[in-house]
């Protein structure tokens, strides 16, 4: 009976007690997305992060083995898809901390963690991380030899202390609630010029308050309207030697780590949105005639169409739900299952969200209804997270051409 996509009651509990919190706290929280600036709709979220935290959603995410409530990926995967079908600026406010904090998580010495670690396992205040990879200019070639310029963000060891140069764009929440930044940055620097780029490339932890980040804008993203993507500056942030998460010259090794877990919730955003769709199309399919005699669902092409928006999201789910559970036991397929949830659930929710806004018809296009923000939120999935041409693909056929790929390991593993 190893396979089983039954919740226990444990995550049943969760998965209830998140759709409870996202109707009553994160839907009326949308109301943010309405206000003129990126910056005024970001700290418009505020009090519904700050309820976020408070309800536990921060420790729920952060393994029991580091003082939180998680028993793995599932579980968070659980919540997200319950929290971010409601709310994707937010949720994704969330996420984008647990990014953050993954360094911390994955490379940081029990040390680091301790010092690291509590604020955001309290309850309280509205505490903030951000993982700083992305620089104007790409980052699709970070661990590009020279000519290419890969990571320019450099970390110069002066003394005991390391001082930080460069700039940083699209970071989730990077500049924090002030423009003073997040409570912790795990930033991707250059530690050593002349050494190839997986050696000379580490991740710095910053604590706030970070002197020498300097806000430069908000970006006006097309989706995800009340969450912060600024674009920053790093001048000179000096931290101690000992900030170095994992080992020096193995950033990008632990990047790699990091954002493993992270493409299979991209496809449980996938999921998330797909099914906020699918209700609100399915709902408006019963109940529409648009002038005929017979509610739309009646015509075969309606029904065909949101047929295949439901095999959309279950498919999606099962892969993403096995890749996660792949991840939490440290499978050799743990990769690949990934990056595949992460490409399938994107570009078929892309695809889900269009077909379905046809179904609709006009009335879609109209901001008073749903379909649009969520269009507009799905268009970030096959983005970030590793854009899918420019980093995701790249690694699944970089694991393909691998003499030693056995194309059986994602499919059939045993249990030993
Ligand atoms: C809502 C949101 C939140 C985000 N949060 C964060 C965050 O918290 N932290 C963070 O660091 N970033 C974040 N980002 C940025 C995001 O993660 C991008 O995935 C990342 O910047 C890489 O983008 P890219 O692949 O388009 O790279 P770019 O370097 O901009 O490349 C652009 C395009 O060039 C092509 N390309 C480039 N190189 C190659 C190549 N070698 N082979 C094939 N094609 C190539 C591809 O088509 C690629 O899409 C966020 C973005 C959004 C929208």
């Amino acid at each position: 009976m190893a396979i089983d996509f039954r919740l226990t009651a444990r995550q049943r509990e969760l998965q209830l007690q998140s759709r409870k919190f996202a109707r009553d706290v994160l839907s009326p929280a949308l109301e943010a997305e309405t206000l003129p600036t990126a910056e005024e709709r970001f700290a418009a979220t505020k009090p519904a992060y700050e309820a976020l935290i408070a309800a536990g959603f921060l420790r729920k995410c952060i393994p029991l083995s580091a003082g939180g409530e998680s028993a793995g990926l599932i579980d968070t995967a659980i919540v997200v898809e319950e929290l971010y079908s409601v709310n994707a600026s937010a949720t994704l406010t969330l996420i984008g901390t647990v990014l953050g904090l993954l360094p911390v998580l994955i490379g940081g010495t029990e040390q680091q963690r301790n010092r690291l670690l509590p604020r955001f396992l309290e309850q309280s205040a509205a505490p903030l991380a951000g993982f700083c990879a992305t620089e104007p200019g790409g980052s699709a070639n970070a661990g590009s030899p020279p000519p290419g310029e890969g990571v320019r963000t450099t970390a110069t060891l002066r003394g005991d202390r390391w001082i930080i140069d460069g700039r940083k764009s699209w970071v989730s929440s990077a500049t924090g609630w002030d423009r003073k930044g997040a409570d912790l940055l795990s930033i991707l620097c250059r530690t050593d010029s002349d050494a190839p780029p997986e050696r000379g490339i580490s991740i710095l932890v910053v604590e706030r308050p970070a002197s020498g980040l300097v806000f430069e804008r908000a970006i006006d993203a097309v989706g995800h309207r009340a969450h912060l993507l600024p674009e920053f500056n790093l001048r000179a942030v000096s931290v101690s030697r000992d900030n170095v998460l994992g080992s020096v010259g193995g950033g990008l090794a632990l990047t790699g780590a990091c954002f493993t877990g992270a493409a299979a919730l991209v496809g449980i955003f996938a999921v998330a949105l797909m099914r906020a769709a699918f209700e609100f199309t399915l709902g408006f399919a019963r109940t529409e005639r648009r002038g005929g005699i017979h509610p739309i669902i009646e015509h075969q092409a309606v029904g065909y169409a949101l047929a295949d928006a439901k095999i959309a999201i279950e498919t999606t789910r099962c892969l993403c739900w096995r890749a996660c559970q792949a991840v939490d036991v440290q499978s050799p397929a743990a990769q690949e299952l990934a990056i595949e949830a992460k490409i399938h659930g994107s570009e078929t929710a892309v695809r889900v969200l269009t077909d379905l806004m046809r179904v609709v018809g006009i009335e879609s296009y109209d901001h008073a209804l749903p379909l649009g923000r969520l269009l507009q939120d799905a268009l970030a999935l096959p983005l970030f997270g590793g854009g899918n041409i420019g980093v995701r693909r790249r690694q699944l056929h970089a694991m393909l051409k691998h003499p030693d790929y056995d194309p059986l390991t994602a499919s059939c593993e045993a249990e030993v």
